[in-house]
């Protein structure tokens, strides 16, 4: 059983908040003269430091109590939270499954923490007789979980994912970008069961709206409270918010484009084999595929030449590009210059 209060720094658990003027007043009538804001205008407002209306439609949507959802600038801004809340820069250690998403590491730079590698097992699962031998370092804070993990785009399974939140002592963040690709059921239906389990999802990725930059965390009630004290008081813009609520009201749309991109994911898995270049397609539960080639260096700069870019993880996975899927037609092009390269 974790207990918070012994995770949290102690100059998290000390510090007095900024409180805005729309902490102290919350009501939406009224001759507003508190926060030296500009009269005039649509945008002239300060917007809900606590994002409630968004909150309610998130809550709703995914069953779960708006106390327990925290919304931060991306899932990026969630990451560097659970640093500043959790880890004691120049002391404290987080663990990470390799080869994973890349600011996890940067996060950890930027607040001087040191990063425990475990590389992930040839089938890109966890390695778990290696993890747990960290389980006992007290100086050990957080463990990343990135499922479906990019880029190696598949799962964790899920009983590796529970055996580490019964058995470490610390949080335990399961960043789930992906997740709508999947036809795994999200884990977070445990945060009631987990009370160190943090669980980010997105609006970047399925919701399609990467340049509104809001993502979503999930946890118990006291983890949120945390993230509300450190976050900067309006760190989601009012247009943003109203972006990702009216997103979330066209439910059908999104629908229609998770399953249009799986369903081009999976015309891709079975062409791309057929290239002369192409050596494996890992199975994908995302929206992208990890593809072996024979040339990582010189597919990606001829695809370059031709406008194509794709990511080159050959630096993480041997000779492998990221593909992220695309629109049909798109993908009709990709396959159409590979066709030509040989
Ligand atoms: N998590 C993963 C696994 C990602 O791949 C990405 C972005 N590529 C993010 C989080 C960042 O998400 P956001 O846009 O919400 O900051």
């Amino acid at each position: 059983m974790i207990d918070l209060n012994k995770l949290v720094r102690e100059n998290v658990k000390r510090l007095t908040p900024y409180s805005s003027a729309r902490d102290e007043f919350k009501g939406k009538t009224g001759i507003f003269m508190d926060a030296n804001e500009n009269p005039y205008g649509n945008l002239n407002r300060y917007p809900d430091p606590y994002q409630r209306e968004l909150k309610k439609a998130i809550s709703s949507l995914k069953n779960i109590g708006e106390d327990k959802i925290f919304l931060g600038n991306g899932s990026d801004e969630i990451i560097d939270l659970c640093y500043r809340v959790f880890c004691n820069p120049g002391i404290d250690k987080v663990l990470t499954f390799t080869p994973t998403y890349g600011m996890y590491e940067v996060s950890a730079a930027v607040n001087d923490i040191e990063v425990v590698k475990i590389p992930l097992k040839s089938t890109f699962q966890i390695d778990l007789d290696k993890a747990k031998t960290f389980f006992s370092d007290d100086k050990l804070k957080l463990i990343f979980i990135c499922s479906p993990n990019n880029p190696t785009s598949n799962s964790m399974n899920p009983e590796d994912v529970e055996f580490i939140l019964t058995k470490f002592n610390g949080m335990v963040i399961i960043d789930e970008a992906y997740i709508d690709f999947s036809d795994q059921p999200s884990f977070i239906r445990l945060i009631d069961k987990y009370p160190n389990l943090i669980l980010m999802q997105t609006f970047s990725k399925a919701y399609g709206l990467a340049a509104v930059r809001v993502g979503m965390a999930f946890s118990n009630p006291s983890v949120i409270q945390y993230f509300n004290k450190l976050k900067p008081p309006y760190n989601i813009s009012t247009i943003n918010q109203k972006a990702a609520l009216l997103r979330l009201s066209k439910t059908d749309q999104y629908m229609k484009q998770v399953s249009e991109i799986k369903a081009e994911r999976e015309r891709l898995s079975a062409i791309l084999p057929k290239m002369s270049m192409v050596e494996k397609v890992f199975p994908s539960d995302a929206n992208f595929l990890l593809v072996k080639v024979k040339n990582a260096d010189y597919l990606y700069n001829t695809l370059i030449d031709r406008k194509i870019v794709t990511r080159n993880r050959s630096s993480l996975v041997t000779n492998c590009l990221r593909i992220t899927i695309g629109k049909k037609s798109e993908n009709n092009k990709l396959l159409k210059a590979l066709k030509s390269i040989s």
